[in-house]
């Protein structure tokens, strides 16, 4: 039996986890980093927290004799990527990751890429707007500095009241539809949405639901993801890739 570490916290991850479940050739444990309150409880083996670092989880690789690591983090989990690469070739073991395809704009779309949340604050301009914020709790410090606008924060958890004046915080979970998305930026009279470009399919209704009502997008980039690491681009083609990879290792 193959000992697998999933590294989790996205859609790819949990999929990844179900597929793996009934599989008796892999013992899969999924990490998370528990910066969601309450994840979903996974089918298979689970643990929560950091592992201090990427010495941290070398060690952890080591002492649970880990054959292999799926970093399956969201787009933008760029610390833990870096500490993924760095571990596993600390201990000799493959690392796979498993990375959603970019959303890209298309016709009637009104996107300002940005490099980073600093720049996507700066991008609100200075008159006053309706701001719709799906970035999550990290960055919110940034929109301080343009604390003109009114916000309105969609999250999964609750934001910490003192890091930045909210005027409504919606809490929800994605997947969204496209209806829901629409009555969401009418009825809050949204003119502007703040996103990461995350990619994936649960979150992309609200930028179908932008260019439809005419709302601006302004789209932060990803950070780049570490060099040389092969990447698939859902849990499907990761199975895919683990099967071949046992092959080969058997040597069939
Ligand atoms: P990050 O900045 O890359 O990582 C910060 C630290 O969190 C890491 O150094 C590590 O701590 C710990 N960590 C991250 N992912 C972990 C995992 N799967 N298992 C155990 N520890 C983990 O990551 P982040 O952007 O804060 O994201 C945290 C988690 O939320 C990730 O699992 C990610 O997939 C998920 N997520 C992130 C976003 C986003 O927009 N960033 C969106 C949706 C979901 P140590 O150094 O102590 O090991």
């Amino acid at each position: 039996m193959r000992k697998l570490l999933i590294l989790g916290g996205t859609t790819e991850a949990s999929a990844l986890a179900q597929a793996l479940a009934g599989e008796p050739e892999f013992d899969t444990l999924l990490s998370f980093a528990g910066t969601t309150r309450a994840p979903r409880p996974p089918p298979v083996r689970h643990r929560i927290g950091g592992f201090g670092g990427a010495e941290g989880l070398a060690a952890f690789l080591r002492a649970g004799r880990f054959d292999l690591v799926i970093d399956a983090t969201h787009p933008f989990a760029a610390t833990m990527k870096r500490n993924a690469v760095r571990a596993t070739d600390a201990v000799g073991i493959p690392l796979l990751g498993v990375l959603r395809p970019e959303w890209s704009p298309v016709a009637g779309d009104d996107w300002i890429v940005v490099a980073g949340m600093a720049a996507a604050a700066r991008a609100l301009g200075d008159v006053p707007r309706r701001v719709l914020l799906t970035i999550g709790q990290k960055d919110l410090a940034v929109f301080r500095n343009a604390a003109g606008h009114s916000f309105i924060l969609r999250s999964v958890d609750p934001p910490d009241p003192d890091v930045l004046p909210i005027a409504e915080v919606i809490s929800a979970r994605g997947p969204f539809l496209l209806a829901d998305e629409i009555t969401l930026l009418r009825q809050r009279r949204i003119e502007i949405l703040v996103t990461k470009n995350s990619g994936g399919a649960a979150t992309a209704a609200k930028l179908e639901a932008a260019r439809a009502c005419g709302v601006r997008v302004v789209m932060v980039e990803r950070p780049a993801p570490p060099e040389g690491v092969v990447t698939v681009p859902d849990a499907a083609a990761a199975m895919q890739w683990l099967r071949a990879h046992e092959a080969a290792e058997r040597g069939v």
